[in-house]
């Protein structure tokens, strides 16, 4: 996400970090080169005046120059201003309205918005535990509304059926009443996109809103447009009266003037952001989070919540278990650890989140990505039971045994015991100091 302005900031900020002192010509220095990094982020300018501006002032300012640590001092400012142009907090959904809560998406052809109806339907199913159903008011592409059925029974959630010769306001209101007499909680109404604005969509949509008053009528926006999404959003809040702005796509190589733009021009919260193409691609947007990762300082809040919401609680909790007794970690456990970390995305999906990855060049990331831990899993499925219990067997012979066996060789699995060994290390750490333990194991 955002990894050519992450790489730039962090060069800057990696240059500032451990000055004892900084004079004004570094400060006037490190802003124009923060603001040279927006614009080519293609953050919209007046976003990026205003930012520059506000970092100026503050860091010429006691809080930094004062500071005992001014290299510090001056990437709060920083990370402060982001994540205040982005909205400062997370926006939540209203919800709070007599059942069905009505939900309205807008946006042009090919933003993702059919894919969000599925993603948010999942969203507020598995997360918020209410109950869901979606409707396509798009008569004009019959393939949407097939799309949004099968995305339907794919995060299994309602789906009202509808048809191309009818009305947008006839199929709304119906699923209307159906949701009611089913007591959904929630009614999620995709809508007809074009390829641009035009004026029969504009007055579709708002005869469609004034039809149903949804409670949240959000409009749903590709990232990679830049900062034209911030100005195509914008066109529509006035026409609309918008809630909130879905970001789409910033898994992609969004630059991230979309992200840092849309607050500031449209006054609207970006409420969620599209993280993928599968339906649990989608996150909560939290300003200060995302402000921490544009600056290389990782994400570690939403990785946390991820573990939390991906990891097979019932193993973890008997790890746990295992390792507060000071009972010995094996090959089982860290095959357990490895396939939960498959199911979380691989590691690409969580290096993403920690502080530093910028740095780190993309031919380097992709050789962990993917293939490495199906094929440490594949090393240690070809051990034997015995061997997984008490790794100390395994000798050089045996070793060769296991390359053959999972098809690669002695050094890939030499490799994969060096990782177990850090591996054991660490919970060994555990064990004795419990959580300032691990912290020590990682820094050390
Ligand atoms: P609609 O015309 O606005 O309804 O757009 P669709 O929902 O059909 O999405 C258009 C394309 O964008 C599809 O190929 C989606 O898989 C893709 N897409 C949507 N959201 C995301 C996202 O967050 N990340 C990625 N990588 N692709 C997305």
């Amino acid at each position: 996400m955002f990894e050519s302005l992450t790489q730039r900031l962090s060069g800057t900020i990696e240059r500032l970090r451990g000055r004892g002192r900084l004079t004004e010509e570094n400060i006037r220095e490190a802003t124009r080169e923060v603001r040279i990094a927006l614009l080519e982020a293609d953050v919209a300018l007046p976003v990026v005046q205003a930012l520059i501006e506000r970092i100026k002032v503050r860091a010429v300012g006691q809080e930094v120059l004062k500071s005992l640590t001014p290299g510090q001092a001056l990437i709060k400012v920083v990370r402060d201003e982001l994540t205040a142009v982005m909205g400062s907090q997370a926006a939540d959904l209203n919800l709070n309205v007599p059942a069905p809560a009505v939900i309205l998406m807008a946006g042009l052809q090919g933003a993702g918005k059919t894919t969000t109806v599925g993603k948010l339907a999942k969203h507020l199913k598995e997360r918020r535990k209410k109950k869901v159903m979606v409707v396509s008011a798009d008569v004009y592409r019959p393939a949407a509304i097939e799309q949004l059925k099968t995305l339907a029974e794919q995060v299994d959630v309602l789906f009202f059926p509808s048809a191309p010769e009818q009305k947008p306001e006839a199929i709304v209101k119906a699923a209307i009443d159906d949701a009611r007499k089913s007591y959904v909680d929630v009614l999620i109404v995709d809508t007809a996109g074009r390829t641009s604005i035009d004026a029969a969509m504009m007055a579709e949509i708002k005869a469609l809103h004034a039809a149903v008053t949804p409670v949240e009528t959000l409009f749903v926006v590709d990232s990679m447009t830049g900062q034209d999404a911030a100005v195509t959003a914008k066109h529509f809040s006035e026409a609309l009266p918008l809630t909130g702005v879905v970001l789409t796509k910033t898994d992609g190589d969004a630059r991230g003037g979309a992200a840092l733009s849309v607050r500031y021009i449209t006054g609207k919260p970006i409420k969620f952001i599209g993280v993928g193409e599968k339906p649990d691609g989608l996150d909560v947007f939290h300003p200060d989070r995302v402000a921490s990762r544009i600056l290389d300082m990782g994400d570690v809040l939403s990785l946390v919540e991820q573990v939390e919401q991906q990891v097979d609680k019932d193993k973890a909790q008997k790890l746990a278990e295992k390792v507060a007794k000071g009972k010995k970690f094996d090959l089982n456990d860290m095959k357990d650890q490895l396939e939960q970390m498959q199911n979380m995305g691989g590691l690409h999906g969580l290096m993403d989140k920690l502080p530093g990855m910028g740095q780190i060049p993309d031919a380097v990331k992709n050789q962990v990505t993917g293939k490495e831990v199906p094929r440490m899993v594949a090393i240690i499925n070809s051990m034997t039971k015995k061997e997984r219990r008490n790794p100390a067997l395994l000798n050089g012979s045996r070793r060769a045994r296991i390359a053959k066996g999972a098809g690669m060789t002695p050094a890939d699995v030499n490799k994969l015991m060096k990782q177990f060994q850090q591996m054991e290390k660490m919970m060994s750490k555990l064990s004795g100091g419990g959580m300032k333990g691990l912290m020590r194991g990682m820094r050390g």
